[in-house]
């Protein structure tokens, strides 16, 4: 039955396509429990009850890209486009390492004034004013010698979700200049010219079957990515996929477990979309397995124009009362947030 397979993938650490089918249609809520026991157990084991934090930047909202499922698509006419200054980009960057944060993630839409030469010279002017900080990169898909560039001016990692692995599924969501295999292969190439490489998929997303989320994990088995950052798709108003449903929080969860214990290693997010449909949706996350929360730094002044999707979670985590409310939250369920920069460590075994 469905514990069985939890239990082979605990101990094997992989499945085949027809086994992750199973295990995930042949969910029930107390196989969900055993699993979420078995995704903390190894979680503790390698990252203890320290949950990594990240302060999130949005930091620009113009995107060249027309995904259908994205509030920030260039056809969406009703988004206010902004894009932040370097000062206000090193503003936050000052606040946020204030409150303790030690990481931080520039995320944007493809945006074209952000060309190779300004986004060097604006993760140099980071690295140089903070030493000590990561620095995460989101900005989608580049030439080889663009993340090449990026990494030579000191970016540490790079999130770039490969959406869903499956070709077919991938064109219902994309428009037809976009393509999983060229996402694919960008993730290839950021990690072989060594960020620490995260990638990652929605989870319920329009037409999404069982088999392709199974195909989500052989993908991410066979890539060994170091972060893996998943949520619940949620429908944005002004997108194609406005009338579709929602992921759920359940099978989000379970997802998360299930990575857990395929990739014990990996830095997993409890999202902002996960906290966005369930109000300890980043708590049940972390009992599920996950290790890592992004509060958002962007200034506030522009938080309701980076909508991804419908009642985003907005947790005013740049002011010292958002961080302590987190913390709060986190120390209730047995955990605690690190300050320090929370890199990816290979297994203490392997070590
Ligand atoms: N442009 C960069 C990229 O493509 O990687 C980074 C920004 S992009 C907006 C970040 C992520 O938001 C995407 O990888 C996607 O999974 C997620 N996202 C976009 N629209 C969403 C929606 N309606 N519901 C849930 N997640 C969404």
């Amino acid at each position: 039955g469905t514990e069985e397979l939890i239990r082979k993938l605990h101990r094997d650490q992989t499945l085949s396509e027809e086994e992750w089918i199973q295990v995930i249609d042949g969910r029930t809520p107390k196989a969900a429990e055993y699993l979420f026991r078995l995704a903390r157990q190894v979680r503790h084991a390698y990252y203890g009850r320290d949950v990594y934090i990240r302060g999130l930047i949005e930091f620009t909202n113009f995107c060249r890209n027309d995904c259908f499922y994205c509030g920030i698509r260039r056809s969406n006419p009703h988004v206010r486009r902004y894009r932040l200054t370097e000062d206000e980009i090193l503003d936050c960057c000052r606040q946020s390492y204030g409150l303790g944060m030690r990481t931080f993630v520039l995320q944007g839409g493809e945006d074209s004034f952000f060309t190779n030469q300004r986004l060097t010279g604006l993760i140099r002017q980071i690295k140089a004013a903070f030493p000590d900080c990561a620095l995460t990169l989101s900005v989608g898909e580049r030439s080889r010698a663009s993340y090449q560039a990026f990494l030579d001016a000191g970016a540490d990692r790079y999130l770039l979700r490969h959406e869903t692995f499956n070709a077919g599924h991938y064109a219902k969501l994309h428009p037809a200049q976009m393509s999983a295999a060229h996402r694919q292969a960008c993730l290839f190439d950021l990690k072989s010219i060594g960020f620490q490489t995260g990638a990652g998929f929605m989870v319920g997303s329009p037409f999404q079957e069982t088999r392709h989320l199974a195909q989500d994990m052989l993908f991410l088995k066979h890539l060994h990515p170091h972060m893996v950052g998943i949520g619940p798709f949620i429908p944005h108003r002004d997108t194609p996929f406005a009338g579709e449903k929602a992921g759920t929080l359940e099978l989000t969860l379970y997802m998360l477990g299930l990575l857990r214990l395929m990739l014990p290693d990996v830095l997993l997010p409890a999202t902002t979309a996960l906290g966005s449909i369930c109000d300890n949706g980043r708590e049940l996350g972390i009992l599920a397995g996950a290790n890592v929360v992004m509060p958002n730094l962007s200034p506030r002044c522009h938080r309701k124009d980076y909508s991804l999707y419908n009642n985003k979670l907005d947790t005013g985590a740049e002011s010292a009362e958002g961080l302590s409310e987190l913390a709060r939250r986190m120390e209730q369920i047995g955990y605690r947030i690190a300050v320090h920069r929370g890199d990816w460590r290979p297994c203490p075994d392997q070590a």
